[in-house]
């Protein structure tokens, strides 16, 4: 390895040894950009590396809130702005117990790259909270009801919108942070900042949303895929696929999957999986997004009701079919391991597209690549979701609306320029085929250009 990437590197260790998400991010970044440093002496210089992986700000705050019975309940909140070099912050908000510093740090350092390969002027934040919608306070079982959830929102907001706006920092949704809550707190924004502007993305379509841009990331990351198959002769036509999650981008990729003649074996959540040998049928996946988005149920009461479904209480979705053909990960990171990505493998899987952010850890990874499959890393794979918000911003900004078919296309000629564009970054420096290099390598050079050129800031 390079002795600047390496001299970086321990001094990431040493100042964040307790990030273990954050460190893996970062080493799986600069790991892979040997070949760029080497050849641009400016990026030692001016310190990119020791630059880039320090957030430029970083904001925690308290989120007092009162609950239904009158008590009142203390969360963290967070926003990491992590680097602001080509274009105003951008990155969702994540409401899970599993939030801390270290999970926020990784997702926004990740963004910096995704929203560089976007070819949109994007930079890269994240935020969210320790706040779970999906457990009550007070009564063990029950979700927070939605008054509750948007007490949480506003406070959260309160706090927020001082350090965001449509040209600073414009966060959008996250895992267990959809149209509900966003509604909620651009509400609180509005109110606070007396102007209404583009300040978040994933809006109601009534006010400022943008079409496809629930259906984004999920048809994204089918669309990237299409794109890789497309280079050895393949399409979806019968192809049989495991998905992990049952949550915007899993079902969405799922519903894209049905669209192109592939066949959608499983899904997943908290409760387990499910597992539907002739596969999930439009219809059944209808049924799933409202028990998911509306009457917010599991997958365990789904399968209760549904014969031909199985279901694995607290599985995953990857050892379930005995053949296989694609996997697109799309819950939550390292959700996939060593163990699982040896499965798949053994059981004909050629092709990993990522949807979540970093679900495969290090060594299934390696996995994959030794194999030789076609692997996206979700920083290339799941962009179609960013991507879509900052078409949003821009009809914000334009006081403009496009329709379905405009956006939808669009996304579709973006997923393809991120797809060649990672293709070739990795062929130009030798490593054809490999997808994470190609991705990091492009998303960095970008990022790294703008930051020379813009002096020490
Ligand atoms: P979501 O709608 O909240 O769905 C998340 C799914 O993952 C749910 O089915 C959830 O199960 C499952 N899950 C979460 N934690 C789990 C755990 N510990 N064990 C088992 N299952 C678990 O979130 P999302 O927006 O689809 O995001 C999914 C992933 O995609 C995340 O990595 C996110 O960062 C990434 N991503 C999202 C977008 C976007 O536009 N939304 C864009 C780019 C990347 P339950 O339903 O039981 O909670």
């Amino acid at each position: 390895m390079n002795k600047y990437i390496e001299r970086v590197l321990k001094d990431v260790y040493a100042k964040n040894a307790d990030q273990k998400e954050f460190l893996q991010a970062v080493e799986e970044v600069l790991t892979t950009l040997d070949p760029v440093i080497k050849e641009n002496k400016a990026y030692e210089e001016n310190a990119i590396l020791e630059r880039l992986v320090q957030p430029e700000r970083t904001i925690i705050f308290r989120v007092p809130w009162v609950d239904d019975t009158g008590k009142v309940r203390v969360n963290r909140g967070y926003r990491i702005q992590f680097n602001s070099a080509i274009g105003p912050y951008k990155g969702g908000l994540r409401f899970d117990p599993s939030v801390n510093l270290s999970v926020l740090k990784f997702l926004a350092f990740e963004q910096i790259f995704k929203n560089s390969l976007t070819t949109l002027p994007m930079g890269g934040g994240k935020g969210g909270s320790d706040f779970n919608p999906k457990q009550s306070p007070h009564t063990p079982g029950k979700r927070c009801s939605d008054g509750e959830v948007m007490r949480f929102c506003q406070s959260f907001m309160t706090s927020l919108y001082k350090y965001i706006g449509a040209d600073t920092d414009v966060p959008a949704g996250d895992m267990n942070v959809g149209g509900r809550e966003i509604g909620y707190l651009f509400g609180q924004y509005k109110r606070l900042a007396n102007e209404w502007t583009g300040v978040l993305t994933g809006k109601g379509l009534s006010f400022g949303g943008s079409l496809i841009r629930p259906e984004a990331t999920g048809y994204g990351d089918v669309y990237f895929a299409e794109n890789m198959l497309a280079k050895r002769g393949e399409n979806f036509g019968g192809k049989r696929c495991v998905i992990s999650g049952s949550g915007n981008v899993a079902t969405y990729a799922a519903e894209k999957l049905l669209q192109l003649g592939a066949k959608v074996l499983t899904l997943s959540d908290r409760s387990g999986a499910i597992y539907v040998e002739n596969g999930i049928t439009e219809k059944m996946l209808k049924d799933i997004m409202t028990l998911k988005n509306v009457t917010r149920g599991e997958l365990s009461d789904f399968a209760k009701k549904t014969k031909s479904v199985k279901f694995f209480a607290k599985a995953n979705s990857w050892k379930l079919a005995d053949k296989v053909d694609c996997a697109f990960p799309c819950a939550r990171q390292n959700e996939l391991d060593g163990k699982d990505a040896e499965f798949l493998v053994k059981h004909g899987c050629t092709l990993v597209g990522e949807g979540a952010n970093m679900p495969s850890t290090p060594e299934a990874v390696e996995i994959f690549q030794k194999a030789k499959i076609m692997y996206s890393p979700g920083k290339a794979s799941n962009a179609g979701g960013v991507a879509t918000s900052g078409l949003e911003m821009s009809q914000n900004s334009e006081r403009i609306s496009w329709t379905r078919e405009q956006v939808d296309s669009r996304l579709k000629d973006i997923m393809k320029a991120i797809h060649d564009n990672a293709w070739e970054a990795a062929a130009k420096y030798g490593k054809k085929g490999n997808y994470v290099a190609g991705a990091n390598i492009a998303g960095f050079t970008k990022v790294a250009d703008a930051m020379v050129a813009q002096g020490v800031v």
